[in-house]
């Protein structure tokens, strides 16, 4: 809805209100206020006033009959949030964002180091070089949440930039619906000040000609005016189909940015960082084995690799039960058909690691201590052991060592197990846990 179109039907809201607790009321206490926005997260209206806290706690009183008004004329109860005007500006660009999606909470791994130093380049130093920025990869990789990052930096950072971010698809209906309420100019006005227009999923314009025409002009105007341009996509631009060529060649002719499938190592990190923000001590082995399970079993969408993570996590606090590698099997079989992990040398090493407290990394070193030295040749005995790796793969987890450290180390595990019942049972514990 456009901001015309709210206004309008605010009108409509405060004529229903004087029916309900009388025209002086509503003179007093809501005329004052002016309505800026919806925010449907939480169907609130926003509306500025001076002395905001004042008209907040008056209008709160009738809470009740502006939820009847409000349901009459937009269809759905809303409630009012008053702010103060000079506030306010700022707190709607940064409204349209999700406050979990910024640069902080981003994992950077080699899937998406392109597109994240991208990502970066244009909102730290707002240059138009890379113009427009375009970010591609499939479904659940982390599209939005750059887009997203990138915006909510450049409002902290240059509170004065008017930044605008939408799906496409909003973007469509909003074209739409201005026609109809012969409001197209609002809409061409609102779009054309951007001096960042962020626009997400660009893919869902495809085949909609009458906006993809409308989006061209928008284009072709901040881009002139040097203003940047940011689109994300699943899809490569020569690859969307149906949009003219001019069009193609402008979104092709910026820098393409890919995030590809994350690795383990990125995936996993981003578990980690998940479960802490939930409170989960990662440090616990048992908990370590289950997000090693998660981070093994789903490989191609971080999406669903965080849902599996919240669905252990949800379903631990409801019955009550610690998070282990077997309760996230139990828990996540039937849905992401996990089977029991491969042993690799790299778990090994995780668990060999967490068993003697030590770091993978400190088994990958060159350190030769005895509280390093031997949790190394334990893991390397095992890998040999557990794994079908030859020995220059083996090796490769192990600081590239070479062949014959290999050998040696598994040897002489080996031979000690015969005598050394303590490290037997060692031994024998890692096993179970792998
Ligand atoms: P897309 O828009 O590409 O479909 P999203 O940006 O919505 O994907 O990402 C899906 C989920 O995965 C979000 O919760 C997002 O925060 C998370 N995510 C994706 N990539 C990363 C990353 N590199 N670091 C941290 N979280 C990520
Ligand atoms: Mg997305």
């Amino acid at each position: 809805m456009t901001k015309a179109e709210l206004k309008k039907n605010w009108e409509k809201v405060l004529e229903l209100l004087a029916e309900s607790i009388n025209r002086n009321r509503v003179d007093a206490f809501f005329r004052p206020l002016s309505p800026s926005r919806i925010r449907e997260k939480d169907s609130v209206i926003m509306m500025n006033c001076g002395n905001s806290a004042f008209f907040q706690s008056s209008v709160d009183r009738y809470a009740s009959d502006v939820e009847k008004a409000t349901e009459a004329v937009f269809g759905k109860p809303y409630s009012l949030l008053v702010t103060d005007k000079e506030s306010d500006e700022n707190e709607l660009d940064i409204d349209q964002f999700d406050p979990r999606y910024t640069f902080d909470t981003f994992v950077a791994g080699d899937n998406n180091r392109l597109a994240y130093a991208m990502s970066m380049t244009v909102a730290e130093r707002f240059d138009i070089k890379h113009n427009p920025l375009f970010i591609y990869g499939g479904s659940g990789l982390g599209k939005t949440h750059l887009i997203q990052a990138i915006g909510q930096y450049v409002i902290k950072e240059n509170p004065r930039k008017k930044v605008i971010y939408v799906s496409s698809e909003t973007f469509t209906n909003e074209y739409i619906s201005s026609i109809s309420s012969r409001t197209v100019d609002d809409f061409r006005n609102k779009y054309r000040s951007a001096d960042l227009l962020l626009i997400d999923d660009i893919q869902f314009i495809v085949g909609k000609q009458e906006t993809v025409t409308e989006f061209f002009n928008t284009f072709n105007a901040l881009y002139n005016a040097k203003k940047q341009i940011v689109l994300t996509s699943d899809k490569l631009p020569k690859d969307l189909g149906d949009l003219p060529e001019r069009l193609v060649s402008r979104f092709a002719g910026g820098m393409i940015a890919d995030i590809g499938i994350p690795e383990y190592e990125t995936r996993l990190a981003i578990l980690k960082r998940k479960a802490s923000v939930e409170d989960v001590d990662t440090d616990d082995p048992d908990v370590a084995a289950a997000l090693d399970l998660i981070a093994q079993g789903i490989q191609t969408n971080i999406r669903e690799l965080e849902s599996a993570f919240t669905r252990v996590l949800t379903f631990s606090n409801l019955e009550g039960k610690k998070i282990t590698r077997d309760y996230a099997k139990s828990i996540l079989t039937d849905i992401y058909n996990i089977k029991a992990a491969e042993i690799t040398p790299q778990r090994i090493k995780e668990v060999v690691a967490d068993h003697f407290g030590i770091t993978p990394e400190d088994i990958e070193s060159s350190k030769r201590s005895r509280e390093i030295a031997y949790p190394r040749q334990i893991a390397i005995y095992l890998s040999k052991e557990k794994t079908n790796y030859s020995l220059e793969k083996i090796a490769s987890f192990f600081g590239n060592r070479n062949h014959t450290t290999i050998m040696y180390s598994h040897k002489k595990v080996r031979e000690d197990m015969e005598r050394d019942r303590d490290l037997r049972e060692v031994v024998e514990k890692i096993e179970e846990m792998l």
